[in-house]
């Protein structure tokens, strides 16, 4: 069955091969199709009637992805993201407020794993032990190793730690998204820094969230350099409005460039607490910001 795949956009995770397309149908497409997945991954862009109805001619239109909440079945590599993407479980048994995945994707189910090198499993730790194990076994066989989907820093253990120095790591993702997972955050950087330096420890940053203060927000993003992480700003979507304050904020932590930039810069700063943002400094370093460009710029790429 031949399947074209159309995204609403391009990210780094998109595919790339000739059954692709972004959009509407490119001109002069003489191709029939058994069925057209229409896949949709941020809520803002779930208007695909006129997308839908542009592609109708060229085979059964099918419309799902995240932003619909699919909960996803088994996993195929190279469909609906880039070669080299793997997904080897789905869902999570936490239930973090801010978090879409366990009401779309339920409790964790383990799926067949198939080989890659960027694991955006959800919750790869809440897996069972054995599965755990074959996905690194898998891994052993990978270069460049990234777990993008982030690993539970309160489920990390010892031996997984011993598993991850057997492999050939680009970046360990942690997520430091509330303060009161300080504690977990502080062991796991205790284990990880005496075997990865920061270029490799990574921690994803929720900021914005409820009535969460942008000197809160600063705070956390420091404490979590401090720990050894280069941390990496993700501005909560929810929030109805956002000052440039919060703009430069996240501008500053989720490009590495900068954040390096200003944590060189900015020790003084750091000693009086004086938060480590403003126009000042991003005007000094130019670019734009806001949480989509977080998610698809420098860093993630
Ligand atoms: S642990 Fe991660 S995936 Fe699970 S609910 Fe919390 S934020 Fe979502």
């Amino acid at each position: 069955m031949r399947i074209a795949r159309v995204f609403t956009r391009k990210t780094s995770m998109t595919p790339v091969d000739e059954d692709v397309y972004f959009g509407v149908p490119p001109a002069l497409l003489d191709i029939k199709y058994d069925e057209v997945h229409i896949s949709c991954t941020f809520s803002l862009d779930r208007d695909v009637n006129t997308l839908a109805s542009c592609w109708g001619e060229f085979g059964t239109v099918r419309i799902g992805g995240p932003a619909f909440g699919d909960p996803g079945g088994e996993f195929t590599p190279g469909l609906y993201l880039k070669k080299g993407v793997t997904i080897t479980s789905r869902g999570c048994p936490r239930n973090c407020p801010w978090c879409y995945v366990p009401g779309r994707e339920g409790k964790i189910r383990e799926l067949e794993i198939h080989a890659g090198n960027n694991i955006q499993d959800n919750n790869l730790l809440a897996c069972s032990k054995e599965h755990i194990k074959k996905v690194f076994a898998m891994l052993r066989t990978q270069k460049a190793i990234d777990f993008g989907g982030g690993l539970d820093c309160r489920l990390l253990k010892d031996w997984h730690i011993e598993e991850l120095r057997s492999l050939k790591i680009h970046q360990i993702w942690l997520a430091y998204d509330n303060k009161r997972y300080l504690p977990a955050v502080k062991r796991a950087a205790e284990k990880l820094t005496k075997y990865f330096k920061r270029d490799k420890l990574r921690c994803y940053c929720l900021i914005g969230y409820g009535d969460e203060k942008i000197t809160t927000a600063a705070a956390r993003l420091k404490t979590a350099w401090e720990l050894g992480f280069l941390p990496f700003a993700m501005r909560y979507d929810g929030r109805h409005y956002y000052t440039k304050d919060w703009s430069d904020l996240t501008r500053n932590w989720c490009r590495q460039a900068i954040t390096r930039g200003i944590m060189k810069a900015g020790t003084e700063q750091l000693a009086n607490q004086t938060p480590l943002f403003g126009s000042q400094v991003v005007s000094a370093e130019g670019g734009g910001g806001g949480l989509y460009e977080a998610c698809g710029g420098e860093d993630n790429a």
